[in-house]
């Protein structure tokens, strides 16, 4: 401990503590991504500060964060290049809080676990750092004094001192985190990149982690300066130059961790279409992954993010089996640092499917009195994206061919959006597509209507296993042969979509396998109806006496053209499509 000034914590800074210790103990990894972003910070800081002030850099030009690891010591040193801090803002920024309500905040939070959370997931800054370290010495040198040292065990109180060695960093901030028994696993470098990447990856500075390498090399025989030029010398001469055995030397490289850009901060003009499918791999960590389509933009207001929104060229084959969907599915940055990839809230279920990036300006969380409404911002995030996602396909679908490749494969996400989403069912009934009689491509229920023929007041439809299968009904057969359009409706859930969707543009869905089914031109001459009835009566109880078991009733029916007859299910009954779908449930 070094020898110095004592100062007492403020008493929010200890509860703070108490209480970050105490909700973050299972990810205490999170304390890298803490100070890397303080770092970054501060070296936002400076660079700001040299924009009007040239020489604000001289003490040191480069701008970046360095972490090493000190195995024999159990110290990992995490060094930024930024502003630095002189002795009173390190008496005042880690020894206070500054941040108005924060007392209120911290009376708010009850305990429960979901307040924990909260503070887990969005920033908890420096003190975090206690959850790993049993001590901690930041020494940091600000152009405008000289450089200072401040330690602390975080037991109530922290020293400061004058760094007797001296203004060695230039400029910017050490912290040399001592860490705590049972935290061994930072010691190790690949677990230390891997944090890196996961939290940091994007961040503006360039990110190192100071490794120990080993080479081996020709030894060098030092080249002496060469005078004597007789004959006994060059012999001698040529005796030292027979190689050396090699050997191995230890050096120290800093590698890059951190190389991918964070393209959706740009200007959505200035990104190439291969930048954003280059950063489509980056995002979904599948080197030959595509995507369709996307959008990159930019939401003010309630709250303030950037984001770029992917479909996906495959949906994925487990899309429906997923319990969560929402893994990985949206992947929230604040500020360019990642925050958390595992929450549900940002998207319905049915959009299980989209690949987002969401980067907010503000942590929407973080420790102040506003983010008690927390939930407020997610709430907002989430109306944006699906507002978002509905225009991304509303200009696909302008585009018929590539719009039939989305129907292929995210139809059913479609109309399961049909059955959970409520809110947004008119949207989705436009954007579904079905095969229809009318041609080989997909028809949109809107242009389905566009061509209801004069008089036809409801949407035809028929179901079944396929297409072909539907085709050779005798009841589409019938009503193609008057004129009419059919939609082919050949997934099991479609006809409860129909059932959710009520009508589209006030038209209503009529399967056309329901005895009810009115055409609208029929003639309704009942003399010739009962004229027809009593001449087949014969037939008629015949069949009924034959099928008893089978079937309801039987009935002379003007419906059918070149088919002798034909099996309907009355208006309350399940269609045979119903019914296989039931079956299947059953099993
Ligand atoms: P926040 O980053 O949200 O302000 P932190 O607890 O992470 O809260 O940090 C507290 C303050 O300490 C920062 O606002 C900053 O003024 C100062 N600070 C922390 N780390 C550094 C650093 N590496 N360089 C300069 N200042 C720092
Ligand atoms: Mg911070």
């Amino acid at each position: 401990i070094i020898q110095g000034e004592k100062f007492q914590f403020q008493t929010e800074v200890s509860r703070l503590m108490n209480i970050v210790i105490n909700s973050l103990y299972k990810t205490p990894e999170i304390f890298l991504r803490e100070l890397i972003s303080n770092g970054s910070d501060a070296l936002d800081k400076i660079r700001f500060q040299s924009l009007t002030d040239s020489a604000a850099l001289e003490s040191n030009p480069n701008l970046n964060v360095t972490i090493a690891v000190h195995k024999d010591k159990r110290v990992i040193t995490i060094t930024d290049t930024g502003i630095g801090m002189t002795k009173e803002d390190l008496q005042k920024n880690l020894g206070t809080i500054a941040k108005s309500g924060t007392s209120e905040f911290l009376d708010t939070l009850s305990g429960d676990k979901a307040d924990m959370d909260l503070i887990g997931k969005f920033g908890v800054g420096f003190y975090s750092v206690f959850l790993v370290a049993d001590k901690v010495r930041v020494t940091s040198k600000n152009n405008n004094d000289d450089q200072y040292i401040w330690e602390s065990t975080a037991v109530d109180d922290f020293t400061i001192a004058k760094d007797p060695a001296g203004n060695t960093l230039g400029r910017g901030t050490q912290i040399a985190i001592h860490l705590k028994e049972g935290q061994d696993q930072y010691l190790e470098d690949a677990k230390l990149q891997q944090l890196v990447q996961k939290y940091s990856e994007f961040i503006n500075f360039p990110i190192y982690i100071r490794r120990t390498k080993t080479k081996t090399v020709e030894a060098e025989t030092p080249k002496d300066v060469d005078t004597d030029d007789s004959e006994e010398a060059k012999v001698e001469d040529a005796k030292e130059e027979t190689p050396a055995a090699p050997v191995t030397v230890t050096y120290q490289e800093d590698d890059l961790m951190n190389s991918n850009k964070p393209i959706w901060i740009r200007d959505p003009k200035s990104v190439s279409e291969t930048e954003y499918q280059e950063f489509y791999s980056v995002l979904t960590r599948e080197p030959d992954a595509k995507s369709m389509a996307y959008s990159h933009f930019k939401a003010e207001g309630d709250v303030e993010f950037k984001a770029i929104m992917y479909i996906p060229n495959k949906a994925p084959k487990d899309l429906f089996q997923r319990v969560d969907n929402a893994h990985s599915n949206v992947k929230l940055y604040v500020k360019r640092v990642f925050i958390t990839d595992d929450s549900a809230e940002f998207l319905p279920r049915w959009l299980g499917f989209l690949k987002v990036v969401v980067d907010a300006e503000d942590a929407p969380l973080n420790v102040s009195r506003e983010t008690v409404q927390s939930n407020k911002s997610i709430k907002a995030i989430h109306k944006h994206l699906v507002k978002k996602m509905f225009d991304l396909l509303k200009t696909l679908s302008a585009d018929e061919e590539k719009y039939a490749g989305f129907i292929k494969e995210y139809g059913t996400s479609l109309k399961l959006g049909a059955l959970e989403d409520k809110a947004h069912i008119k949207k989705i009934g436009r954007l579904l597509r079905y095969h229809s009689s009318n041609s080989d491509k997909y028809t949109s229920l809107e242009s389905y209507v566009s061509r209801m023929k004069k008089g036809q007041k409801d949407i035809f439809y028929f179901t079944g296993a396929n297409v072909d299968e539907i085709k050779q009904s005798p009841f589409v057969e019938s009503l193609l042969a008057r004129g009419y359009e059919v939609l082919y409706m050949d997934d099991p859930i479609d006809e409860i979509v129909l059932q959710h969707i009520g009508n589209f543009e006030g038209k209503a869905f009529q399967n056309v396998a329901k005895s009810s089914l009115k055409l609208g031109d029929e003639d309704t001459d009942a003399e010739s109806e009962k004229a027809l009835e009593e001449k087949f009566l014969p037939l008629l109880d015949w069949m009924h006496a034959t099928l008893l078991n089978d079937i309801e009733k039987v009935r002379v029916s003007k419906r059918l053209t070149t088919s002798p007859a034909a099996l309907v299910a009355n208006d309350f009954g399940w269609t045979a499509n119903m019914e296989r779908l039931m079956e299947g449930q059953a099993k």
